[in-house]
């Protein structure tokens, strides 16, 4: 089996409402901090990335926010879509939450560090990944958004061995 081919763990959940959704960030963020206690060094040495894909109005600002506040920020999360980031330091360490909705040319993350980020975070959330194409390294974990109804599917899909374990992780819970 080739190593791409291991790389393949996926699923799909539909969660019918907002506190539903922040409570399934919050099963994340477990998963997250489980899988990082396994496995310290290899999330030290870059961040994960986890790319958060839908329309507008999908649910990736608020699935963030369930996120953040599991992994033990309690203020307000603040959409980064005019700042193009936030940063948060939590108990894991660094974790950066990225809106790229009103990137005109990916090249702009050459001039906002985006490198750096990745360097010092341990965690990045990242709205609107299409927008960085071509400058985004590949992600741990791609979550698809799309309105289901009154809800909304989320499809999840590894992209590396930790995104594997997260992903093996959350569907545990
Ligand atoms: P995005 O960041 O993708 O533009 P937001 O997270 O800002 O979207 O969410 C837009 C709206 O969708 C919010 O009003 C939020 O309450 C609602 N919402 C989020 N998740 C769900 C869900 N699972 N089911 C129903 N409504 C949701
Ligand atoms: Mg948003």
């Amino acid at each position: 089996m080739t190593e791409a081919a291991s790389y393949r763990e996926h699923f799909t959940v539909t969660v019918p409402g907002e506190s539903l959704m922040l409570q399934f960030g919050d099963k994340i963020a477990r998963a997250i901090s489980d899988v990082h206690n396994l496995n310290n060094q290899t999330v030290s040495k870059q961040a994960l990335l986890i790319e958060l894909s839908g329309d507008l109005g999908a649910g990736k600002t608020t699935i963030s926010r369930g996120i953040l506040n599991g992994l033990g920020h309690s203020d307000s999360v603040k959409s980064p879509t005019y700042t193009l980031v936030e940063p948060y330091e939590l108990p894991l360490g660094r974790v950066c939450h990225f809106d790229f909705y009103r990137l005109i040319d990916p090249e702009e993350l050459e001039y906002m560090g985006f490198r750096d980020y990745l360097a010092e975070a341990c965690l990045c959330l990242i709205e609107w990944p299409e927008r960085g194409h071509g400058f985004l390294p590949d992600a741990d974990i791609e979550i698809g958004i799309i309105q289901a109804g009154e809800g909304r599917t989320l499809s999840f899909k590894a992209g590396s061995d930790l995104g594997n374990k997260i992903i093996l992780a959350v569907q545990e819970q």
